[in-house]
């Protein structure tokens, strides 16, 4: 029976013809192929600058591999909770090794990022409690707020004063918890971590450092910005992601003992969830191997983004405050950022509009993410595209 025929859904029709007029109907296309490279689009192949495959890893044979010899020795499926009978040694054996790479007492695996961000701050504070957030934190760590009931105070995007000031102010709450992105997924910029470290100590406040996008691409071992910075021993929850630059599926929480141990006793997709199948902490095991094996990815990688970033801004473009390989293109209004990516689609390649409520309102833009699986080629089709006739 089609679903038309339920009046009780009638509404969706009206929101639909909302969204369509303002330009925000969002619509899915399938990615063909084993590489994150190239996309297929209305049956046309599109080199593709709208993955997080930061390094190229999603589709190396290496994690494929992996992942089919620890299917063929454990199965697919987990089968449970990890408090359950989920938790299989193939976790275990990542947690350590996540553990050891971040340089902390321990790790707790989520069956993704998202889970990692909402449970985490759900079992870290709760009402009588307040959470200071960045403006432009993912939404993940906006939902998490919300699901621990703790008061949020949003602070402008990188305005430690503001939040200096907030935290002023804050003396009547039982905890206080800073939340913060490192690299900010729209903007590409980085969060002013060394600020945020001191206040936190200042103010006694906890400090949560999502580093999904720099998990793997900044710092020296690809830990992330706050290893750039100098400032990861003093940040007690490090977050980051096995599916963005590792390739695999899964987020992560880094950090003391007992910090784990509180999350496996109270973070609730944690406890009320399937564990992800082993097989998938295989291949992030092998990603961890090609991280430390091959940091010229990751270097190569930010060297060339900086390049990019550089031609970009002589052409007269807006790539906001980047610093890395996410570069924005700010255009302004929707409509825009549409009509220039069916341009360059034209030209073969792939580059998303991003519209709100993914980035504030008249802040639409084309957002280029680049990878270690980009030729040079590719990017010079790029640049030709956005040189102004
Ligand atoms: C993508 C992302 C997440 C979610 O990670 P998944 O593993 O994709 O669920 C969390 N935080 C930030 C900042 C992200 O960009």
């Amino acid at each position: 029976m089609p679903n038309s025929t339920h009046p009780s859904l009638d509404w969706l029709d009206a929101e639909f013809a909302a969204l369509e007029q303002q330009g925000l109907r969002r619509r899915r296309f399938a990615r063909a192929g084993a590489s994150s490279i190239r996309v297929v689009l209305d049956g046309l192949y599109l080199v593709n600058f709208g993955s997080n495959d930061y390094l190229a890893l999603a589709g190396d044979p290496r994690l494929a591999q992996a992942a089919i010899e620890a299917t063929r020795r454990q199965g697919w499926g987990s089968a449970a909770s990890p408090l359950i009978t989920g938790y299989a040694i193939a976790h275990q054996q990542l947690e350590q090794r996540i553990a050891e790479f971040e340089g902390t007492e321990a790790a707790l695996l989520f069956s993704s990022g998202f889970a990692a961000n909402t449970g985490t701050l759900a079992a870290l504070v709760g009402p009588g409690d307040v959470v200071f957030s960045d403006g432009k934190n993912h939404a993940s760590l906006c939902d998490g707020g919300r699901l621990s009931r703790a008061d949020v105070r949003i602070y402008p995007h990188g305005d430690w004063r503001r939040l200096e000031s907030l935290l002023t102010g804050s003396r009547r709450y039982r905890r206080r918890l800073i939340v913060t992105d490192s690299l900010f997924s729209m903007d590409g910029d980085c969060a002013p971590l060394a600020e945020l470290v001191e206040l936190a100590e200042r103010f006694d406040a906890m400090l949560m450092i999502d580093e999904a996008h720099a998990t793997g691409v900044f710092g020296q071992h690809g830990r992330g910005v706050a290893e750039q910075l100098g400032v990861e021993s003093r940040i007690p929850i490090r977050v980051g992601t096995l599916s963005k630059a590792l390739g695999s599926m899964g987020g992560f929480v880094a950090g003391s003992r007992r910090l784990i141990e509180w999350l496996v006793n109270r973070a609730r997709p944690y406890i009320f969830s399937t564990a992800a199948p082993a097989a998938i902490a295989a291949a992030a095991l092998a990603a961890l191997d090609i991280v430390r094996d091959e940091p010229q990815r990751r270097e190569d990688l930010l060297t060339r983004a900086a390049a990019l970033r550089d031609t970009l801004r002589s052409l007269g473009w807006n790539v906001g405050n980047s610093v890395s390989q996410i570069i924005p293109l700010v255009v302004g209004e929707p409509d825009r950022a549409i009509a220039l990516s069916q341009k360059l689609r034209q030209r073969g390649l792939f580059v998303p509009p991003i519209r709100p409520p993914s980035v504030p309102k008249g802040e639409a833009c084309l957002r280029i993410s680049l990878t270690s699986g980009h030729t040079e080629e590719m990017i010079t089709t790029l640049v030709e595209g956005l040189s102004r006739p």
